[in-house]
């Protein structure tokens, strides 16, 4: 068994304030990689502004990522990251802006070209990386991934190396509070499609599947309170950033699985969002690995809280509402797609071309 996950966790209610002499090893400036909008309304982007103003850290934004980052992007990231000079990256937002400043701090080191740009070697070490999820879902904060579009597979492409892990990940749930229901939805999915996919997947060993289990657990806690439409209150949202730290030490080790991996594909073509995908796939993937008989997956399902794979089936139905669809002949082209993808190793039974589609088709009926 093998285990590495080098990143410096911080979690708690204001720790970027007590933690902040923790940026101060860096360097003394750094490039602040974000999303448009959201930092700059839940906090995160100050507090981050503060303590580099105490540590007289100068500092220059770019706030130009977009969900599913493109290539494009990071390109231009990276060239004002070098013509800033910056010493470190700080990524602040969700899944995306983190996986673009990881991008980012690779770029300032290695050059890539845009046509095969996930051909990259990425040979000398990148920028150190900050990271400051303001999502719980990804759990980007604690992978060696940063998953990109890729046009040329028509589908999302993850470069993965152990350079890419945050040297620091700081995690304080207030931020996640000016999430709406949907996106708080949709990134625990991610979570839970995380845990559940690390849990069954060829590459699980004794330590995350109990890492696994336990975001599992707290997961299934939290969900039912999706369906009253109620505020989420902060211990929950606590709870949730946790889950999904967890959720991210797991497939740090164990990669995702197929589902992921079909997942992209309605990301791609109909632009559901990317926990979404997953949540939508997730019951018909996880009755398809049952009726191949992974035993594992009825202890999945009863750490999640239900009893059996068709009381999964409701309950997702009712969480994800009016369902988007799917055409035959696109459900075989996604298949096609899903495939060639490196997430099918780490599946735990052979699936090919009808298996995905019909997973597919019974999903978005
Ligand atoms: P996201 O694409 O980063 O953000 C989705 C939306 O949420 C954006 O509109 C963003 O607004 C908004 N938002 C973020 N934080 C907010 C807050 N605190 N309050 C209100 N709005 C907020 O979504 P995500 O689901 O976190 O990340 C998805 C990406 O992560 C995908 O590309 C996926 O493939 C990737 N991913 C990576 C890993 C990994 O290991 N690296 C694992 C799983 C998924 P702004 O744009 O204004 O910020
Ligand atoms: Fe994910």
């Amino acid at each position: 068994m093998q285990y590495y996950m080098p990143t410096k966790i911080v979690f708690g209610q204001g720790v970027i304030e007590s933690g902040f002499d923790l940026f101060k090893q860096y360097g003394k400036k750094a490039l602040i990689v974000t999303g448009r909008n959201s930092s700059k309304k839940n906090g995160s982007l100050e507090d981050i502004i503060k303590a580099l103003d105490k540590n007289k850290i100068t500092y220059s934004v770019f706030d130009e990522v977009e969900s599913n980052p493109s290539v494009e992007t990071v390109q231009r990231g990276g060239g004002l990251a070098i013509k800033e000079k910056a010493d470190f990256i700080i990524g602040v937002g969700g899944g995306s802006p983190l996986d673009a400043a990881k991008v980012i701090a690779l770029l300032t080191k290695n050059k890539a070209n845009d046509e095969n740009f996930f051909q990259t070697e990425w040979k000398e070490d990148p920028l150190p990386m900050i990271a400051v999820p303001t999502t719980a879902g990804t759990g980007s904060e604690v992978t060696p991934y940063a998953i990109l579009t890729n046009p040329g597979i028509e589908s999302k492409s993850s470069i993965v190396s152990e350079k890419i892990f945050p040297a620091v990940a700081f995690l304080d749930a207030s931020y996640t509070q000016t999430l709406l229901r949907e996106i708080t939805l949709n990134t625990a999915l991610d979570a839970l499609s995380h845990s559940v996919e690390g849990f069954l997947s060829t590459r699980a060993s004794d330590f995350t599947n109990l890492t696994a289990l336990e975001s599992i657990r707290i997961l299934g806690e939290i969900f039912p309170f999706f369906l009253e439409s109620k505020d989420i209150p902060f211990q929950m949202r606590e709870k949730l950033l946790y889950a999904s730290l967890l959720g991210g030490m797991v497939i740090a080790q164990t990669g995702t699985t197929a589902l992921h991996a079909m997942g992209y594909s309605l990301t791609y073509f109909k632009n559901i969002d990317h926990g979404r995908a997953n949540g939508l796939l997730m019951a018909e993937y996880l009755d398809f690995l049952k009726s191949r008989k992974v035993n594992q997956v009825d202890l999945a399902l009863k750490t999640f809280g239900v009893a059996t794979i068709q009381d999964f089936k409701l309950f997702f139905d009712h969480l994800l509402g009016v369902k988007e669809k799917i055409t035959e002949k696109e459900s075989l082209y996604y298949a096609k797609i899903t495939l060639k993808t490196r997430n099918m190793n780490f599946t735990l039974k052979t699936m090919g071309e009808k298996e995905l589609s019909e997973i597919y088709l019974n999903s978005l009926k």
